[in-house]
């Protein structure tokens, strides 16, 4: 199968659940970039609050949903529940999708930056596959190296746990909820979602 008929398959679940003409998120169906390796968290204030944590991988981003969002705590276990993929211009969407639309809520771009793939594997869809994914991060409040261990993979909603390393990076008692401003914009969600019509997206139109 071609790269772009496989990326619009992983991308089936994202367009299903939304109507484009009412969300700004983007639709997505773009090649994927050159360099790759790019991470991605995002606070999104839905009905019920949670952080998404996306790795750019194989033309679209592979998604996880944290309910407490990723910690430099080595001492905390974080539920990371599996999500559908999404495009890769959702790394730089911020903005309010609309009340009665799916997921709606502010979406705040909460940290981004670069990941190393480690266990020994060269493919992040082959660590996955095993159920134990090691990565190390350079974002801009989340940094080291994680893993993110399946311990349920019945239904399409795997669940899984996110670990911090006792590293240089790790930082006992360290948390979210203390660092909520978006990485981009500096602004927080309850600002985000005070004005709804200045979403962020460098896709976006130029107009
Ligand atoms: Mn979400």
């Amino acid at each position: 199968m071609a790269l772009a008929e496989r990326i619009r398959e992983r991308l089936r679940w994202y367009q299903r659940e939304r109507t484009f003409r009412r969300t700004p998120e983007p639709e997505g169906g773009e090649a994927p970039s050159e360099d790759g390796q790019r991470f991605v968290v995002q606070h999104h204030a839905s009905r019920h609050p949670h952080y998404d944590l996306r790795f750019e991988a194989d033309g679209v981003l592979v998604s996880w949903a944290v309910p407490r969002g990723p910690t430099l705590d080595p001492d905390a276990r974080r539920l990371a529940i599996r999500t559908e993929d999404h495009p890769l211009s959702y790394i730089d969407f911020e903005g309010v999708i609309p009340e009665g639309e799916y997921g709606a809520g502010a979406v705040t771009l909460w940290d981004h930056g670069t990941f190393v793939l480690g266990g020994g594997h060269r493919h992040l869809s082959d660590a996955i596959e095993q159920g134990t994914l090691r990565v190390r991060l350079q974002g801009h409040k989340i940094r080291g190296r994680f893993v993110l261990l399946r311990r349920d993979d019945r239904g399409p909603r795997e669940r899984w746990l996110l670990i911090h390393a006792d590293d240089a990076a790790a930082v006992r008692g360290w948390d979210a909820a203390d660092h909520p401003r978006s990485v981009t914009s500096g602004r927080t969600s309850e600002e985000i979602q005070a004005d709804p019509d200045d979403y962020w997206t460098s896709s976006r139109d130029p107009a």
